[in-house]
């Protein structure tokens, strides 16, 4: 049986993400380096690489994308849990952060003075 020669332009093939289509990576996909993920119970659920995830947020509802780079950060930089996922917007996350400031006493404050 002759081998047919798969048909791909060159161009094609120098570029780095074909080849990861071809290995049948998602086409934005970011490779992950495993040895820098926090090890977890299961080898398995250990991704490979990191796609662009659409999710909701659980405060605003809004759909945001957390990137796969956002992800690969994530996960090997500020070494979050394989468990862990995005749960709020861009924005929420930011209100959040300028509210929390360090004081938990924020709701009373909040809640007085919109009462006025
Ligand atoms: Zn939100």
């Amino acid at each position: 049986m002759a081998k047919r020669k798969r048909r791909i332009p060159r161009y094609k093939r120098e570029d780095p993400l074909e080849a990861k289509r071809q290995a049948g990576y998602p086409a934005n996909a970011v490779e992950a380096d495993l040895t820098q993920q926090v090890p977890n119970n299961s080898y398995a659920s250990k991704p490979l690489y990191y796609s662009d995830i659409e999710f909701e947020c659980d405060t605003c509802g809004r759909r945001e994308v957390w990137t796969a780079t956002q992800q690969k950060w994530w996960y090997e930089v500020a070494k979050g849990s394989l468990y862990t996922t995005a749960k709020r917007c861009r924005a929420c996350r930011a209100a959040i952060r300028a509210t929390h400031g360090g004081t938990p006493r924020r709701f009373h404050k909040d809640r007085s003075q919109n009462s006025n």
